[in-house]
């Protein structure tokens, strides 16, 4: 199908740009990408998605806005406190680009639900906070075989990670289990500060969006982690670990 006028309007700066035009764009259309946290991570992934003109757009989350997420929360806005996260995002997105449906669930994401959840997308996005979550998503993803970028933040720190899974290493792969982060998990207390997963969330969309694209080379076996202290990108290369507990040789994977 043909882009309206409106849309070569709205979408006029990825048409012209050499190598990705009219062909990229029409498969970001028919693209769907299930991205898990409307948070710090969420919001500007969930914010470059919309914006792209990304067909579907699935969104996780069981919290409430609160003025402590503010800070970093960049979906969110004063007014909204106390609203579902969910109701907020699809709001603000809604409202910045009404071509993309959005299919919010605002519900916790557990073993039980999320391979319903996933199904139905291209990619899924692990925009969350703890460790359960973003071991729970990579191991769903590996058994599912559907690609995922893994990310972290913490304090002034952040790293991701994009996994094809039987193809590139996956979480476990790197750290076989929890805690397999560098830097401790974030609390309450600890950060981050705000500006952190605006440059990891927003990085998860470019991956994304080059997925879909088809074009370009995509963050997998490298983990890539961001000091903003230090203003420094280090990339860490990984392999596939073939005693990988999840996409190892003798992994048991529910198929
Ligand atoms: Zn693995």
């Amino acid at each position: 199908m043909a882009f309206s006028s409106e849309e070569r309007k709205r979408y006029a700066r990825h048409l012209d740009l050499p190598g990705f035009g009219a062909h990229s764009q029409e498969r970001l259309r028919a693209g769907r990408v299930m991205v898990v946290g409307c948070g710090g991570l969420g919001s500007p992934a969930l914010y470059y998605l919309a914006a792209a003109g990304i067909g579907l757009l699935g969104l996780v989350d069981s919290d409430k806005v609160d003025i402590s997420n503010l800070q970093r929360q960049i979906l969110h806005a004063t007014p909204d406190i106390g609203r579902p996260k969910t109701d907020s995002a699809v709001g603000r997105l809604r409202a910045l680009n009404p071509h993309v449906r959005l299919e919010p669930h605002a519900e916790h994401l557990t073993a039980d639900n999320a391979r319903d959840m996933f199904a139905p997308y291209d990619i899924i996005l692990d925009c969350t906070d703890n460790f359960a979550a973003k071991y729970l998503i990579s191991d769903i993803c590996v058994s599912m075989k559907k690609p995922f970028v893994h990310a972290g933040i913490s304090g002034f720190c952040g790293q991701l990670l994009t996994v094809l899974p039987g193809k590139s290493a996956c979480l476990r792969c790197l750290f076989p289990a929890p805690p397999p982060l560098s830097v401790p998990e974030s609390s309450p207390t600890a950060g981050p500060l705000g500006a952190i997963p605006g440059v990891i969330g927003s990085l998860q969309a470019v991956e994304a969006i080059k997925f879909l694209a088809g074009i370009g080379a995509l963050l997998t076996d490298t983990l890539l982690t961001y000091d903003g202290l230090e203003a420094e990108f280090r990339p860490i290369h990984a392999k596939r670990n073939p005693a990988c507990p999840a996409c190892g040789a003798g992994a048991k994977t529910k198929e």
